[in-house]
């Protein structure tokens, strides 16, 4: 479903990432990791089409995302929602705002329809009750989890996650990935996740790819690549953060 052929992409003469060939087939869990500055959120960035490739070819269920004209584009891009560090919700809005704008504004879904979709995945991301609070008025944890349910209300195939964690106080990162872990579980969405979590990356990856310096490394099952990884790069990283 996710697949990069080739893929360079430089800025100015660092190159980020190197020749990169990787896919993800549907409907998997997959986590990128890998140390600081190896290329991994520029990736994510690339599926959200925010930056271009120097080279190689991107595709995504079927479509190509590049090299692509922008109609081709669009379309792709409607099957690709992203959770970012900094949750990035609309600060004037309530929370049923924030969740139902895109599907109302891109979809051209009813008003009626977008908030009983919101609805639904407020409750699954346990915020049934604060549908009319601001985002200021919630802890980072449950805005991140606002940020969830404003993603999936897209219904897209492939969910793309880049360290929602790491923006949030220690006691709220379990809610938000044991709501993570249940999405994972219940649905047949695709992931790819960056996170430096890594019991979480155990837990809800089919798949781990080891990234250094703009290549996959390593890949495998998690047991695998925790338990009895093979490359020496691998080891000390694995080492440092566990
Ligand atoms: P981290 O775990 O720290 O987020 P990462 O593996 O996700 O790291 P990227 O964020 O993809 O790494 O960044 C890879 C490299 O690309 C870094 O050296 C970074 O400085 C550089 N880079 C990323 N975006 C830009 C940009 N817009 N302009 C210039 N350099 C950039």
């Amino acid at each position: 479903l996710i697949r990069f052929d080739n893929v360079t992409k430089r800025f100015g003469d660092n190159t980020v990432l190197d020749d990169l060939c990787f896919s993800v087939r549907s409907g998997k869990h997959v986590t990128l990791i890998g140390p600081s500055g190896s290329g991994k959120t520029t990736i994510l960035r690339l599926l959200m089409t925010l930056v271009k490739p120097d080279e190689g070819v991107i595709r995504v269920n079927g479509g190509q995302l590049f090299p692509a004209g922008e109609k081709e584009v669009r379309e792709v891009r409607k099957n690709i929602g992203m959770v970012f560090q900094q949750f990035n919700l609309f600060p004037h809005m309530n929370v049923l705002r924030n969740v139902t704008e895109a599907p109302v504004r891109v979809l051209g879904l009813s008003k009626d329809e977008a908030a009983e979709r919101a609805k639904g995945l407020l409750d699954l991301v346990g915020l049934g009750d604060k549908q009319n609070a601001k985002p200021a008025q919630l802890s980072g944890g449950q805005q991140q989890r606002v940020a969830v349910a404003r993603a999936l209300a897209m219904r897209p195939q492939v969910l793309l996650l880049d360290e929602v964690t790491s923006a949030l106080d220690p006691e709220l990162v379990a809610g938000v990935l044991d709501v993570l872990r249940d999405i994972a579980r219940t649905t047949d969405i695709t992931m790819l996740c960056v996170t430096h979590e890594m019991n979480f990356a155990r837990d809800i990856s089919d798949d781990v790819l080891m990234f250094d310096a703009g290549r996959v490394i390593e890949s495998g099952s998690p047991e695998k690549i925790f338990s009895d990884p093979e490359h020496e790069r691998t080891r000390e990283f694995l080492g440092a953060v566990l």
